[in-house]
């Protein structure tokens, strides 16, 4: 579970910011910094509850 400890955005790469929970549209869990939400909406990404 090393994903879980670098905050990095899914999308963008960058170190995230304010970073949210997400899976991705393989079912992997994923930060997705504030900035790029409207955009991992878009793709389909899920907010994870936890
Ligand atoms: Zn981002």
């Amino acid at each position: 579970m090393l994903s879980l400890f670098i905050k990095k955005c899914a999308v963008c790469k960058k170190k995230a910011i304010e970073p949210r929970k997400y899976y991705d549209d393989q079912h992997k869990a994923v930060l997705v910094c504030v900035k790029c939400v409207d955009y991992a909406e878009r793709r389909a990404f899920r907010k994870r509850s936890a």
